[in-house]
């Protein structure tokens, strides 16, 4: 497999500086976009987000958005990748370890690498269970950082407890899921946590919302309480990686009639068909 490192296409090697500023303070930034049939999916909203990601973070891109675009799709070639994933992520790039920005000129290190993957997978299909954990992220979850140490821990225990996913808490309030976004239905409409700097904005979030208004289904981007997602009609996570994944169980708590919803079901079938010319809405 090749992998694009810095502003190359080469052979996959060990290639990480020990001071690089992504392996030492998580500092950087990341995409993770989805191929089918050869083709990114909703390539523009990834590297917008990402030139957001890095606006915030004072972080200089190593080139401009079209250029990196272009390298990822001879990356995607090169692979032949058909279906799966493109991961991509730019560090401040490697200096003597100090906390603070090294000089200016030093260059960011971009790296990216694919991943064959099947785009659907069967708990999409059959549902799967979440467990609840405490939001314990900083409170700049808007950008995509590389810093994933909170989520990683919410998804250990998703994984320890046979479950898909750690949807994530401040209190009372739910925020999203250790590596996708949550939304409920209740009484036909959905509800979804605002776009502000307690989440990551979804690019498959922002996708559904899209969706919903085409499919006449009204979505509120309006925070919720553990209790209004455990009483909820139905549930589902989203995300690049996972699609869309009704959720059936949190913790000991059945969702609605325990069996995938319809409303989720009509998202999942107007959502696949995006990218998938054989399914029909
Ligand atoms: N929220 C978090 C914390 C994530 O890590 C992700 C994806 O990795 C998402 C939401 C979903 O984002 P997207 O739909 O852009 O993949």
């Amino acid at each position: 497999n090749k992998i694009l490192y810095k502003d190359q296409i080469m052979e996959r090697t060990n290639i990480v500086d020990i001071e690089d500023r992504g392996y030492q303070f998580g500092d950087g930034i990341y995409e993770v976009i989805g191929v089918y049939d050869g083709e990114p999916l909703m390539m523009d909203e990834h590297m917008e987000r990402l030139a957001r990601s890095a606006r915030e973070l004072k972080l200089p891109l190593p080139a401009s958005i079209s250029e990196l675009k272009n390298k990822l799709m001879q990356l995607v070639e090169a692979n032949g990748l058909e279906e799966g994933i493109i991961y991509m992520q730019v560090s401040r790039g490697t200096a003597p370890r100090f906390h603070e920005f090294p000089d200016p000129k030093t260059p960011a290190v971009t790296i990216a690498y694919t991943r064959e993957e099947a785009r659907e997978s069967d708990v999409e299909v059959r549902g799967a269970s979440a467990v609840l954990a405490e939001d314990i992220r900083w409170l700049r979850c808007d950008i995509k950082t590389l810093n994933l140490l909170p989520n990683v821990m919410a998804k250990q225990k998703a994984v320890e407890n046979n479950a898909v996913e750690a949807i994530l808490h401040r209190g009372d309030i739910v925020t999203e899921a250790s590596a996708s976004n949550v939304f409920i239905v209740k009484d036909g409409e959905l509800y979804t946590h605002p776009a502000n700097h307690y989440i990551l904005n979804g690019i498959t979030r922002r996708k559904i919302i899209d969706l919903c208004g085409a499919l006449h289904l009204t979505v509120h981007e309006e925070s919720f309480t553990v209790d209004e997602l455990l009483n909820a009609d139905e549930v589902f996570v989203s995300a690049t990686k996972l699609d869309i994944i009704p959720i059936l169980k949190i913790g000991g708590d059945t969702i609605g009639s325990g069996d995938p919803g319809e409303i989720t079901g009509k998202i999942v079938q107007a959502f696949r068909s995006l990218y998938k010319k054989d399914v029909k809405n």
